[in-house]
């Protein structure tokens, strides 16, 4: 048994499911969860607990939730933006809940309709809440700062401001920070130098993980880029669910099986079985039959010998 050296934590769920149109049956998300943690995947953002009407996709976040507590061994994370959905998700039982803060404010005002010095508050009521609990019911609490390397609205984002939300963030309660690249802006030099003075400002341990998107083809540059700077978790969706409406042909997050495959082909270990990640796209392709499932990996299939020996023998998926 090989100790797992990078948490693959999957989004498709939640990230993926939130930027279609149409609805994944309740049913189809619990076999997905099922199938995908059946290969090895450790950690899944199931959903988010937003009101049902702005995100009718997932309106099922609280009955997902139960179901991945079924699943023994997964770490079942949910977002939230604001204490009402922390405390649905408490309730729902959820292990691990994220917080966006979009570093850009215009971005912040427009999606959830907050300043930063709103979410704040949003973020400290959350903190008290959490410190209420059972420390044995208490999930972990990330901020996640999104835009964090560029937004649609606002262009270029200061890195300055990037640092100081983190420490803010830490300042606040939670428990870790993230950065996430919601818009696709990431380059790897900017991702080095960002996870770097991020790090340097709220401890090595307090940013551990990234979310890319694929929009412009860097999503597994800038994850390499993230490795090389000690980062240990890494954001990815099955089939890059979701895509970008602005550029066809992108896929959303990046392709979990795309991931897998350059960490398996350099021998870090994810304990995620390839062999069986690629069958769960049957899951999605059922499901969803009109949504456009990426992926250079399952597209090509496995190099001859894959898994066996040779250049990706090492991770044998545990
Ligand atoms: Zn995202």
């Amino acid at each position: 048994m090989t100790t797992d050296q990078i948490l693959i934590s999957e989004v498709g769920p939640r990230d993926g499911l939130q930027s279609i149109q149409t609805i994944m049956p309740t049913e189809a998300k619990k076999a997905w969860i099922t199938a995908e943690a059946k290969a090895g995947v450790k950690e899944i953002e199931v959903g988010s607990f937003v009101p049902p009407k702005l995100l009718p996709q997932l309106a099922d976040t609280a009955e997902i939730v139960a179901h991945g507590l079924t699943i023994p061994g997964l770490t079942v994370a949910a977002l939230v933006p604001n204490l009402k959905g922390a405390e649905n998700a408490v309730k729902a039982g959820a292990h691990k809940i994220t917080l966006p803060l979009s570093v850009s404010e215009t971005h912040s005002q427009a999606n959830l309709n907050k300043t930063h010095a709103q979410v704040f508050t949003e973020v400290a009521n959350i903190v008290a809440l959490l410190n209420d609990l059972d420390p044995s019911k208490r999930p972990q609490f990330e901020g996640g700062l999104s835009t964090a390397f560029g937004c649609t609205m606002e262009g270029a984002i200061s890195e300055d401001r990037v640092v100081a939300l983190a420490s803010k963030m830490m300042a606040l309660g939670c428990d870790e920070v993230g950065l996430s690249d919601t818009t696709g802006y990431a380059n790897p030099a900017q991702l080095k130098r960002l996870v770097r003075r991020v790090k340097a400002e709220v401890g090595d341990a307090n940013l551990s993980g990234v979310h890319l998107h694929n929009t412009r083809g860097l999503g597994l540059a800038n994850a390499l880029a993230a490795l090389e700077e000690g980062i240990t978790t890494l954001d990815s969706s099955l089939a890059g669910l979701g895509g970008c409406p602005f550029a066809p042909g992108a896929s959303g997050n990046i392709v979990t099986e795309d991931l897998v495959f350059m960490l398996d082909s350099m021998g870090i270990a994810t304990g995620i079985d390839l062999g069986k990640l690629l069958e769960v796209r049957k899951i999605l392709a059922a499901a969803l039959p009109n949504e456009p499932l990426y992926g250079f990996t399952p597209d090509s299939g496995l190099p001859k010998g894959y898994g066996s020996e040779g250049p990706w023998g090492l991770p044998k998926a545990s």
